[in-house]
């Protein structure tokens, strides 16, 4: 079979399967509205919770990085890419979460990537929550340890796997706020149950960060847990994108040694830096907005009483209503986008079969208005 057979045959299959993916242009998007082919949407789609996405502050600082600094790195970080705005931010980063070190990557994908790479070696486990994000789980597959994964969010089930024999050490991998549920990690149980078996604890907290938590720290701050590793993402509340890891000292250096993604790829553009420097601000100062984010989740869930489709058990910006049938989940979104609010439906395989879902995503952007709008909607649709 040639490399075209193949690709007709593997699209074909997405076909009949109804899973077939396809990319909508967006003309205009914020945290609040979008624009697609014309039309004005209410944008319940975006992961960019505080609306920072176009605060001004921050453009400006982007704009300002790019006058005095160029817009590209012009290398990796071990060549010229180790930019003043870097040199700082890491600091400023590890300080504020309480960590010795912080290390910036290009993208959470990356950083998932690179961090498990050069971590896990053949002897070693990887036990993971079976909700892990793609790039998490992808990562431990690919790597040379062995990959167990555990019953989401089951402590009793990761201190099963724990008990199983291993030469090597094991790393426990959960995210703080699960990407697809909406639901949070219990993080204190997960770390004392890997401490007992001298495992490191990796959260990777890219739905926490800026959300919730003193001064938007996130998940494990809230929660009083300092995991040996913490991955943070940027592309969602802190409304830019890029990650970070924080970690100890010679976890840093090694990473630096190690870390084919931190080598062998360009830094992130130091203008871009300078935009998460100004993010940063935003996200201490942003108790105003991580207060109007709350009153809107609370709107939003008091109104769903009475809906056809189960809520989950969420407290965060992310609210799935769960529909079962992949089918019927697009249907709906596709509803739903008739009467002007824009929401995606996730299917299998990013979801369990059988629980695809309306991956409901509020921000502090939206105005009450907004909520009842989209709730007026869902009730019309289906109440
Ligand atoms: C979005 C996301 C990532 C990927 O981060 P990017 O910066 O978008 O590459 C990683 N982990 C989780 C849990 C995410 O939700």
């Amino acid at each position: 079979m040639s490399w075209s057979q193949r690709h007709q045959q593997a699209l074909e299959q997405r076909r009949q399967n109804g899973q077939y993916r396809q990319r909508t242009v967006c003309e205009q998007a914020d945290a609040r509205s979008l624009c697609a082919a014309g039309t004005d949407f209410l944008n319940f789609s975006a992961n960019d919770y505080l609306g920072l996405s176009h605060h001004p502050r921050i453009i400006n600082a982007w704009q300002q990085g790019a006058v005095k600094y160029g817009v590209g790195a012009g290398g990796s970080g071990h060549i010229t890419g180790f930019r003043t705005p870097q040199a700082e931010l890491e600091p400023q980063l590890a300080d504020w979460l309480g960590y010795p070190r912080a290390l910036l990557f290009i993208s959470g994908f990356a950083a998932n990537q690179a961090v498990i790479m050069a971590l896990a070696g053949k002897d070693d486990r990887i036990l993971a929550d079976r909700l892990s994000h793609a790039s998490l789980l992808e990562a431990a597959s690919h790597s040379p340890a062995a990959l167990r994964r555990f019953a989401h969010n089951q402590p009793a089930a990761l201190a099963t796997r724990l008990e199983g024999l291993c030469s090597g050490e094991t790393l426990v991998v959960t995210e703080g706020i699960f990407s697809m549920d909406g639901d949070s990690a219990p993080l204190a149980a997960l770390h004392r149950l890997a401490q007992q078996h001298n495992a490191w604890l990796l959260v990777d907290d890219a739905h926490g960060i800026g959300v919730c938590g003193e001064q938007g720290r996130g998940s494990c701050w809230q929660q009083g847990v300092r995991p040996e590793l913490q991955i943070i993402t940027f592309g969602k509340a802190f409304g830019v994108s890029g990650a970070a890891l924080l970690c100890d000292d010679s976890t840093a250096e090694f990473m630096l040694q190690f870390a084919r993604h931190l080598i062998y790829s360009t830094a992130m553009p130091p203008a871009q830096v300078c935009a998460l420097q100004e993010a940063l601000r935003c996200v201490q100062q942003g108790d105003d907005l991580r207060q109007r984010l709350q009153e809107n989740i609370a709107r939003f869930r008091a109104g769903c009483t009475g809906l056809r489709w189960a809520m989950m058990d969420s407290g965060s910006a992310i609210q799935p209503l769960r529909v079962g049938e992949e089918g019927a989940a697009v249907d709906l979104a596709m509803r739903l986008r008739l009467q002007g609010c824009w929401v995606s439906a996730i299917r299998p395989p990013t979801v369990p079969p059988g629980t695809a879902r309306l991956r409901i995503t509020l921000s502090a952007a939206h105005l009450p208005d907004d909520i009842d709008r989209l709730l007026e909607v869902l009730h019309a649709t289906g109440g």
